[in-house]
């Protein structure tokens, strides 16, 4: 299975949450840290689930996602 890695921009993440349905591995979760606008924006709890798939990133209203593939895996 190729190796991808997903970073959230948590201060741009508007905690709508649709990344972490989106997700078919189970990478993301939500934080249990507020961000300066006061939500609770999602967070990477298991990266190396990752596949770089980009379906939460499709789903971002907010652009508050990159998604890698990792070297060597294309
Ligand atoms: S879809 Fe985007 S805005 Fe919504 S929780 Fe995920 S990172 Fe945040
Ligand atoms: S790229 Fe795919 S596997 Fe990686 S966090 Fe996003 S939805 Fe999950």
């Amino acid at each position: 299975m190729r190796k991808g890695s997903v970073i959230i921009d948590r201060e741009m993440c508007k905690g709508c949450l649709l990344c972490i349905r989106a997700c078919p591995f189970g990478v993301l979760t939500e934080d249990t840290e507020m961000n300066t606008a006061g939500v609770y924006p999602a967070f990477v709890k298991n990266p190396d689930a990752c596949t770089a798939c980009s379906s939460c990133y499709r789903v971002c209203p907010d652009c508050a996602i990159t998604v890698y593939l990792d070297e060597g895996d294309a």
